[in-house]
């Protein structure tokens, strides 16, 4: 069998987005700033796409950016609100500890050129407590920025009373929505956020394509100079074809998000429930406040790549965290974040499904996880040592 369990790093693009994409490649290949025909047909799609996607978002078409994907918007969001809080002597901005890389190495940055940077815990559950929020924030506070939902654990915040408020307090809220938009209902007016990162590529569309949503009022500035594309709020001839996919997988998605969440959610439970039963594992993050399809564990005595790679050999392809720090010797930035100890969080495994799964795949995975995780403690010296109570354990059984 084979499993692609890494959604949450990329998608495979859907036949329609693709389908969507060609005649732009094919026919309609123009530059929309261009005056004659095809220039102009392609300047129509463009707004056209735009329009489509400020639906799905519930906003107007003006407040909506095309980028380059996730990580620009992110960049592009913070840096504003940066400058503008700045302009007007603010300069503390509150996040979490467990953000995407795009938004914490913005912050790290910022923090250099001399901001103050507040990170709020995400506790044992990976959520933020409403109340640390409302006390972080300070007169000179710029910006709270706090993702919608987390790459690796899956939990998901409680974005609309975070928004509610930072309205209240007066301060710009921006959110890494990339894991959240396409996958559970998201709406920037009923939500409270006043900027907002999606990314094509995380919902089967494609890569290198994104948006920042920027609402009415709310100052923005371009990150890359040059012509005065998008408003002069992001240079550069637009990316028509990915912006068509775009707008197409977003639709498909909404339209389905329904029916594909009634699919998903006994199967994520299922899942769940069967990596539970292996003996020292634990579910990271909340059990309910999480999405629909990714499900992140940790394996007591286990190597997070010798399980991938075993997994690999099984068909299953999946992940032990982020893409920026697998390959790396560091644990997890989020899992210990959540306050998993070193050892604990070396043995992560992150399985993210699509609405494709199937329950016959989700038993293999469960089947072969346990599989994986009895033959690798067997042969763990660190096991042993705690089979045999030499050191101690950090999950119960
Ligand atoms: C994937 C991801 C990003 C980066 O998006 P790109 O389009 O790959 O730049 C940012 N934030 C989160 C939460 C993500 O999952």
């Amino acid at each position: 069998m084979k499993i692609y369990a890494d959604n949450a790093a990329t998608t495979k693009m859907s036949k329609q987005a693709i389908d969507a994409m060609i005649p732009y490649m094919e026919e309609i290949y123009g530059n929309p700033s261009s005056l004659y025909e095809i220039g102009q047909k392609a300047k129509e799609a463009l707004e056209e796409a735009r329009e489509r996607v400020a639906k799905v978002l519930n906003c107007q078409p003006r407040e909506i950016i095309f980028t380059s994907g996730g990580s620009e918007a992110d960049n592009q969001a913070i840096n504003s609100a940066a400058k503008v809080g700045a302009m007007k002597g603010k300069k503390h901005i509150i996040s979490t500890t467990f953000e995407h890389h795009a938004v914490l190495h913005t912050l790290k940055k910022l923090e250099k050129e001399g901001f103050e940077i507040t990170l709020l815990d995400v506790h044992s559950n990976g959520l933020v407590d409403l109340k640390e929020l409302e006390e972080a924030i300070r007169p000179d506070t710029a910006l709270v920025t706090i993702m919608y939902a987390n790459n690796e654990i899956g939990t998901v915040q409680p974005i609309r009373e975070i928004g509610a408020i930072c309205r209240a307090k007066g301060v710009t809220f921006h959110t890494d929505a990339v894991q959240a938009v396409a996958h559970i209902p998201v709406d920037v007016e009923a939500d409270n956020i006043d900027m907002l990162s999606l990314s094509a590529h995380k919902f089967h569309g494609p890569k290198g394509v994104g948006v920042l949503y920027v609402k009415k009022g709310v100052p923005v500035f371009n990150l890359i100079e040059g012509g005065a594309q998008e408003r002069g709020k992001r240079a550069g001839t637009e990316n028509v074809p990915g912006i068509m996919g775009m707008a197409k997988a977003l639709e498909d998605a909404t339209n389905s998000l329904e029916k594909d969440t009634a699919h998903l959610l006994p199967l994520r439970d299922k899942l769940i429930a069967g990596l539970d039963a292996i003996p020292y594992s634990e579910l990271n993050g909340d059990r309910e406040h999480r999405l629909p399809a990714t499900v992140n564990f940790c394996f007591e005595g286990i190597e997070g790549e010798s399980l991938l790679m075993l997994l690999d050999d099984k068909g299953i392809s999946a992940s032990s965290g982020s893409a920026c720090t697998s390959g790396s010797l560091d644990p997890s930035h989020v899992l210990l974040a959540i306050g998993r100890p070193h050892e604990v969080a070396h043995g992560s495994l992150r399985l993210s499904f699509d609405s494709n799964i199937t329950e016959e795949e989700i038993d293999y995975i469960i089947e072969s996880v346990n599989e994986v995780v009895t033959y690798l403690r067997n042969m763990s010296p660190f096991w042993r040592d705690l089979m045999t109570g030499k050191r101690p354990h950090v999950f119960s059984e």
